[in-house]
């Protein structure tokens, strides 16, 4: 059973739940299932005061049922949300399978967040799951999850893990954990999708004024509301996958039930970050035919968007036609749109100032140089930065040195400085991110409950954009090996 603990005012708790005032059939009433003996492994404090709480007020052995979902706010009103989605091109009915919101909270500043519990237990949408997560893999959101953040990236948030004191079972027993995950909403295209589905307008307009109340209201005062949205959205998701291509993030499973409206990355399953430059780098095992590759990713993002587009087409008007035409000229912008913001984005990286006709071709001799020398792609800009890395070696290639006295040449355009370019490109070029074989050793020590290297590396990864003491010790490519990394869905 769960409790309900009456002291929340303490913590700072401000549940307003306005979720589960919806339309029953977008949501199912079911709390976190209980667990054996819940115990405590990692909690942000960070992110616990920027959310204005204070757990330090309780006393510590409840922490481990408060983020296991045992011991619950008295206000919290536990829900798994339905959803549908494209799930590699194919549609499903889906919905939280393994994941619980317990309520809405407002931070300080009146700015809404899910909480919601990962990993807690079966919901009418588990389907064949378990409803449960291993430790491994809710260590590996956390981390990732709070990189991006780190990184600047539009994310959902992670507040805390805890294990469960019980086995969960994949190909062999693991340690299972639940993870506090927190979101601005968990409204997801396919939470769309799923409404359209149901073919009834009226809840359709319900899920559509909520959505605009909760992330768009300045979109009330415009003359087609539901166009507008579309609008934004694009935009919110063309800075987000701009962003992703910046610091060479792979999503790995860009379903549309993993697409929020809000513009957060969610659902940290295979994702990775790109080691040596190379368009079709994709990590994950199912992905065989590189649908969600990292140069796919913007494409992808059209796609989904025009899935999101159809949902709205009765919102854009009665007359079907009129409304398809409207949606698919918005959608047809995206390329020109998302062309413009990646140019501005590479320009930044590599310092240019102002705006010359021949940027891109410079742009993409630099990116065709590194696919063809494998460079790395985070410390290539590194170099470019006067950055003492590692393994330089390759920067004496003829090729990179043609390449950057063009680069040089062009620098000097548009009054700029070299202290000019120097400071635009310490703004978008990490010095350090989350690399893959960093986080498997950090992970495989948590495994073990140790949580040092952990902890050194999400501190570093809090600042990528600048020089820590221990910055150096994660900027090394991965040692080459024979195997390539690979990345897992439905862990
Ligand atoms: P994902 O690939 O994480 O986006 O998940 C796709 C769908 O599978 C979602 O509806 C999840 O809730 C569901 N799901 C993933 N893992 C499990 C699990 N262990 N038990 C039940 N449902 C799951
Ligand atoms: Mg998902």
């Amino acid at each position: 059973m769960n409790k309900f603990i009456s002291h929340i005012s303490k913590i700072g708790w401000c549940f307003d739940n306005t979720y589960a005032r919806l339309p029953e059939i977008m949501l199912s009433r079911i709390a976190p299932i209980p667990v054996k003996d819940p115990k405590l492994v990692i909690f942000n404090h960070n992110l616990s005061k920027e959310l204005g709480l204070n757990f330090s007020v309780i006393e510590d052995n409840l922490l481990p049922s408060i983020f296991a979902g045992s011991l619950l706010p008295q206000e919290s009103e536990c829900i798994a949300q339905a959803y549908a989605g494209h799930q590699f091109g194919y549609f499903t009915m889906l919905g939280d399978g393994r994941a619980i919101v317990i309520g809405e909270h407002l931070s300080k500043n009146n700015k809404r967040f899910d909480i919601q519990f990962k990993g807690s237990g079966k919901t009418p949408y588990s389907r064949n799951g378990d409803g449960r997560a291993a430790l491994g893999p809710m260590l590996r959101e956390y981390i990732i999850s709070e990189a991006m953040h780190g990184l600047g990236i539009s994310t959902t948030r992670s507040l805390a893990v805890v294990t469960t004191g019980e086995n969960v079972i994949r190909e062999t027993p693991l340690p299972g954990a639940i993870l506090t995950r927190v979101a601005a909403s968990h409204i997801r295209v396919g939470t769309f999708q799923y409404v359209t589905m149901q073919d009834d307008i009226k809840t359709l307009k319900t899920l559509f004024n909520y959505t605009i109340n909760r992330h768009y209201p300045e979109l009330k005062d415009t003359s087609n509301q539901a166009l507008s949205l579309l609008k934004i959205v694009m935009e919110k998701q063309i800075k987000l996958v701009t962003d992703w291509m910046r610091v060479g993030f792979i999503h790995g499973v860009m379903n549309t039930d993993n697409m929020t409206v809000s513009g957060e990355t969610i659902d940290y399953g295979p994702c990775a970050f790109m080691d040596n430059y190379n368009p079709e780098t994709v990590f994950s095992s199912i992905d065989q035919y590189g649908r969600y590759a990292y140069f796919n990713q913007p494409g992808i993002t059209k796609w989904n968007l025009a899935r999101f587009a159809e949902t709205l087409l009765p919102l854009i008007n009665n007359d079907k036609d009129k409304a398809i035409d409207i949606a698919s000229k918005t959608i047809n912008s995206f390329g020109t749109l998302y062309k413009k913001c990646w140019l501005e984005m590479m320009r930044k990286k590599i310092g240019l100032l102002g705006e010359d006709s021949k940027d891109e071709n410079l742009i993409i001799d630099l990116l065709s140089w590194m696919h063809q020398n494998k460079a790395d792609y985070t410390n290539t800009f590194c170099f470019l930065m006067n950055e003492n890395i590692q393994e330089n070696k390759i920067y004496n290639n003829q090729g990179f040195i043609s390449w950057k006295q063009q680069w040089q040449k062009r620098l000097k355009l548009h009054n700029n400085s070299p202290e000019k370019s120097l400071k635009l490109m310490r703004l978008v070029n990490p010095l350090v991110i989350a690399r893959n074989h960093k986080v498997e050793e950090v992970l495989k020590e948590a495994n073990n409950r140790n949580l040092n290297p952990f902890n050194d590396f999400l501190k570093v990864l809090e600042k990528p954009y600048e020089k820590q003491t221990k910055t150096n010790n994660y900027q090394f490519p991965a040692p080459s090996s024979e195997k390539k990394y690979q990345t897992f869905c439905g862990t």
